[in-house]
């Protein structure tokens, strides 16, 4: 008798997005003239830069010849792309990564799920709140967890960390000790990134503390303000303490061609039982060797071209594109008055329901009325109940008609 991990028991219903794509397709079923705009899954829309083009077709051509053919590569990712990532990511900001301490893979979901396992089970995890779903999942599949509490809408043995409107929508330090500290700066879904100062607590805090953050900075690229860090790295002493996840998907359109990195530092450290530091670089080496055959060699190639001074242009013009279509939809949330932030740090912008409806009462009124899809606030966390997440990934056409019918239709 094959038994179950049991963990995956606790999860309630669908992973979020199946539950909206759910919904949404029961919707065009019911209702098949209707033209549904998505701003909901947070996927792009725009073309790949011709640069990367370019690329994809040089290094095709090279596996179509018997001497520049490439097999397996090497599983941490190629020195091509590992030495331009330190190049133009970090060096470019005065930060000192070396290539060795980056890991190339198909994409930051695969990463901030998998960089768990090198962690023991007792950790204490501290997450956002709302966030990115994949963190706490992981961890609950992983059994780090107790059981999920339906009235409190939140697992047993989880610190999590409410970004309210009462708190500027920021993670506040913990009052209790942690180990494991999530942290999503620009964050999905509130849109609201942290400044150098507040970063420089948390690396404080995660010193003291002999805790580890694991930084996702999927959305690096659509920070527009000064004051907030591209890179964890930029705040002194964060290598120490931080693992970095980046990725090309929302930075460079590659949704669909899947690559991402994970920034391990060698200084970093974990501890066993008896308190022994050992090396999370060579945990996560070991991890990645054994269970990651590499990421394909021309999806190295195409990634390689955005780190060029061209491809740079290129994907910067992209997201000059998205974040306009934020400001169009902020402007046009103003205009009807309902309450919202986010739109000038990331591609997200998270709303207040009007009159206190739930998240998901929001979702199905606002496909009825309007065949806009968004994402409800409740799937990221429990402070995300009353909230709504509006994604400017779409083109400017469809922006701009979502905009018309958010201020023609939707009477509140
Ligand atoms: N991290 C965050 C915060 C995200 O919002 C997403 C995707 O929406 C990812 C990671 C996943 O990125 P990738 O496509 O590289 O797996």
């Amino acid at each position: 008798m094959a038994s179950i991990n049991e963990n995956y028991l606790k999860l309630p219903g669908n992973y979020l997005f199946a539950e909206v794509a759910k919904r949404v397709k029961q919707f065009r079923a019911e209702h098949p003239q209707a033209n549904v705009i998505s701003l909901g899954i947070g996927d792009v829309t725009e073309p790949l830069a011709p640069t990367v083009i370019n690329a994809l077709h040089k290094a095709t051509d090279e596996m179509a010849k018997k001497d520049t053919f490439r097999g397996y590569g090497p599983d941490q990712g190629y020195a091509f792309l590992r030495e331009a990532i330190v190049r133009t990511i970090y060096k470019n900001r005065g930060v000192d990564v070396t290539p060795e301490e980056v890991f190339v893979s198909d994409g930051a979901k695969s990463d901030c799920g998998n960089i768990q396992e090198i962690f023991g089970l007792d950790n204490v995890i501290a997450i956002s709140d709302p966030v990115y779903p994949v963190y706490l999942d992981t961890n609950v599949m992983a059994g780090r967890t107790g059981l999920y509490d339906a009235e409190k809408q939140q697992f047993a043995g989880v610190v999590y960390m409410p970004c309210t409107e009462e708190n500027g929508f920021v993670p506040q330090l913990p009052k209790e000790h942690v180990d494991l500290i999530y942290l999503c700066s620009p964050n999905n879904p509130t849109g609201t990134a942290l400044k150098k100062s507040e970063l420089e607590k948390w690396v404080e805090f995660a010193r003291q503390e002999k805790a580890i953050i694991l930084y996702d900075a999927a959305y690096s690229y659509y920070i527009t303000e000064d004051d907030v860090p591209r890179t964890i790295y930029e705040v002194a002493g964060a290598k120490e303490v931080a693992i970095e996840f980046r990725s090309f998907s929302k930075t460079a359109g590659f949704t669909g061609m899947r690559c991402g990195y994970t920034v391990v530092p060698k200084g970093l450290m974990g501890y066993t039982k008896t308190g022994e530091k050992v090396s999370l670089h060579q945990l996560w080496q070991r991890r990645h060797a054994t269970r990651f055959n590499g990421t394909p060699y021309i999806i190295q190639r195409a990634a390689e071209a955005v780190l060029t001074e061209q491809g740079q242009r290129e994907i910067k013009q992209t997201i000059q594109y998205y974040m306009e279509n934020a400001k169009l939809l902020c402007a046009g949330l103003q205009k009807i008055g309902i309450e919202y932030i986010g739109g000038v740090n990331a591609p997200y912008i998270w709303l207040k329901t009007p009159d206190g409806m739930s998240s998901w009462k929001f979702f199905d009124k606002l496909l009825e009325v309007t065949h806009l899809v968004g994402t409800p606030g409740s799937g990221f966390g429990p402070s995300g109940e009353g909230y709504f997440r509006l994604t400017a990934f779409n083109s400017r056409e469809n922006t701009e008609e979502a905009v018309q019918r958010l201020q023609t239709k939707l009477h509140i």
